[in-house]
């Protein structure tokens, strides 16, 4: 069922659900259902799965010498979906990233979607490669979420690639993108990226998932903004419980977003890991319910691989 369609059919109340982090290469799918298995109490619509860039390995080659080769660690985001879907009958939504692939694989990405049932999509643009400074597409590939999510809409409407091919079998994908509400990095400003935004929905987004964010009242301003600028369709926010005292240099470091400085006053007062996480879940709690009151359409959780948390705000949310 599409991510519109499981909000139009919760008639207002909040839903739960989360995303997860395919494990690196080598490792089993054990893990990830330990983490899943505790959140399927709060009865989860669907759940996302990301995709990660390819990324550069050196090898070592016996002679001192390293070959500096290039592969993605965290593959298999669409067998996960397909498992998911299979073991726990929710629907999922495979991350599908602009960086990295041709039009060409993105599409046959797709086709495999459809195979399996999948309706739902995000389109994102991701970032740079590892230790390079700017985005830059794959040969053949998209420069912006936006073409993308032209693509995906084509695509389920019959229009292929290769004109030769004009399907009857229509199939429609929902799809989501990102929004940021402290502003993408790479944006002027808050108004262009807002504009930027609009173009993704004009190009066929059906919802917005947000950036994780610590302060409630960016998460309002942002929706305001939008909803000013004819931005009509869900905005869900995204959310993360702190858990760790390092998370205070991370989290600003790779998803580029202040932490209010009464969060950070009380992660410094801790002294062991384990605070910080109690301190994460209480914070999150009060998070939520402030978005409950605001009538969210879900709160969407970014659970990186450990779930106990994130089961305990839910345990008192839901
Ligand atoms: P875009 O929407 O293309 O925007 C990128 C930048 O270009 C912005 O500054 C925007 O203002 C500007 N821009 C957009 N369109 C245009 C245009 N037409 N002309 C000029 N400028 C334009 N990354 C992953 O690698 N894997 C994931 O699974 C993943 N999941 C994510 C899930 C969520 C909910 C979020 C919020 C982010 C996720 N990311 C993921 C990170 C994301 O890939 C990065 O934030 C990336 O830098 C931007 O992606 P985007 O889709 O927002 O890009």
């Amino acid at each position: 069922m599409k991510i519109t369609d499981h909000i139009i059919q919760a008639e207002g109340k909040t839903l739960f659900s989360f995303e997860i982090v395919p494990p690196r290469k080598g490792s089993g799918i054990a893990d990830l259902y330990n983490n899943i298995d505790p959140l399927i109490e709060f009865k989860p619509p669907f759940i996302d799965v990301t995709t990660s860039r390819e990324e550069y390995v050196f090898i070592e080659k016996g002679d001192g010498l390293l070959e500096r080769k290039i592969t993605r660690m965290r593959p298999g985001t669409l067998g996960i979906c397909a498992a998911i879907q299979h073991k726990y009958n929710v629907d999922t939504v495979p991350h599908v990233l602009c960086g990295g692939f041709s039009k060409e694989e993105t599409e046959y990405l797709l086709v495999d979607c459809m195979y399996l049932g999948i309706q739902n999509v995000m389109a994102l643009r991701g970032d740079a490669r590892k230790g390079e400074k700017y985005f830059e597409p794959a040969s053949g590939g998209h420069q912006y979420a936006s073409d993308l999510v032209a693509q995906i809409q084509d695509l389920g409407s019959g229009k292929y690639l290769h004109e030769a091919i004009i399907s009857e079998e229509l199939n429609s994908f929902c799809i989501g993108v990102a929004g940021y509400p402290e502003k993408h990095i790479e944006a002027p400003s808050m108004e262009y990226d807002l504009q930027m935004l609009k173009k993704k929905v004009e190009a066929g987004a059906d919802y917005i998932v947000t950036q994780m964010f610590f302060d409630n009242q960016r998460y309002f301003d942002f929706v305001e903004r939008a909803r000013a600028i004819g931005i009509e369709v869900p905005i869900i926010p995204g959310i993360k419980p702190i858990a760790t005292l390092n998370h205070l240099q991370i989290l600003p470091q790779i998803f580029k977003i202040d932490l209010p400085q009464s969060l950070v006053k009380e992660v410094l007062k801790c002294k062991t890991n384990a605070a910080v996480r109690e301190l994460g879940i209480e914070w999150t709690v009060h998070q939520c319910k402030e978005l409950l009151e605001y009538n969210v359409p879900v709160l969407h959780f970014y659970s990186m691989g450990q779930s106990d948390n994130i089961r305990r705000i839910a345990g008192h949310i839901f």
